[in-house]
């Protein structure tokens, strides 16, 4: 992990997750996101204590494991609050409800791993931040997702732009609600911002180009998906149609991952009239609805 100064009182240490920090004083920080399990909490402590720094608050931007992973552990250290969006605050709470949501049920055991669970903190409501930070709504890759501005306008944008090379690899990336996550890519543009810090690829001062690769892909992923609804469809049929043409592998992970954005993209299509579904047999078909 390493701490990169970007503004007068802004930081960030690059990590798989970065983690923001913005200093209120000379010894008092603010952090966004705790970075993947208790292990990154570790680490990120070593570079606070390093700098003589003492955490006054947390800051998710949503409740995802990989953005939540350190929580428990530095809010052990500096019992400090965790601030965090409406639904996002439960998720953070219950962990177990982010299993339980892309499972759809009672996840089995396997999913219960700290790659989609990690452990409880207690929260506060992001409406209580003060210190000069400015949080704004992300809506689209999760339920309450929020973006957080410094001071020095520099924005920190959580899971709301996905990097190009993860985009070319994996095609798929995790949408909890496509029609948001477009309006989201939309509010996206129209910043300006110093610096922009995704949280999974560089920061840099021109989001421009990503915001189109990413729409991009959004509406190849639709028209594949209306394409292969020319025929009837089951569910399971669509997703592994998903799967053989973007050469993805499937395993427990993926599936519900995968599976539940492959639902939501469903669900948009169905609500643009672009899709039907009817029961027969007791299935459920999807196919597209020709204009
Ligand atoms: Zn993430």
């Amino acid at each position: 992990m390493e701490l990169i100064k970007v503004g007068n009182n802004t930081y960030y240490i690059k990590n798989n997750t970065n983690i923001g920090i913005y200093k209120v004083d000379d010894k008092n920080i603010y952090l966004i996101d705790t970075g993947n399990d208790k292990d990154a909490g570790r680490k990120i402590l070593r570079i606070i204590e390093e700098n003589n720094w003492v955490i006054k608050g947390i800051i998710n931007t949503h409740s995802n494991a990989d953005h939540i992973g350190g929580n428990k552990y530095l809010q052990d250290k500096f019992n400090c609050p965790i601030y965090a969006s409406n639904i996002e605050e439960c998720f953070i709470k219950y962990p177990v409800l982010e299993s339980a949501f892309l499972y759809g049920g009672n996840p089995i055991k396997d999913l219960r791993t700290k790659f989609l669970e990690a452990k409880p903190s207690n929260t506060t409501n992001i409406k209580e931040l003060s210190d000069g930070l400015e949080y704004f709504d992300l809506k689209g890759h999760f339920f309450d997702m929020i973006g957080i501005k410094t001071p020095d306008n520099i924005y920190f944008l959580g899971d709301s732009l996905f990097r190009k090379e993860t985009i070319t690899k994996y095609h798929i990336f995790f949408i909890y609600d496509v029609k948001e996550y477009l309006n989201t890519l939309e509010y996206l543009s129209t910043l300006e911002g110093k610096l922009y810090i995704p949280s999974h690829t560089e920061a840099t001062s021109n989001i421009q180009e990503l915001i189109q690769i990413n729409k991009d892909k959004i509406i190849e992923v639709c028209k594949f998906l209306i394409d292969i609804c020319n025929n009837e469809k089951i569910f399971e049929e669509i997703l592994k149609e998903v799967f053989d043409r973007y050469n993805l592998s499937m395993n427990i992970n993926q599936y519900v991952l995968v599976g539940s954005t492959i639902r939501s993209y469903l669900t948009y299509l169905h609500s643009e009239g672009k899709l039907k579904y009817v029961f027969k047999n007791n299935k459920m078909y999807w196919s597209s609805i020709s204009n």
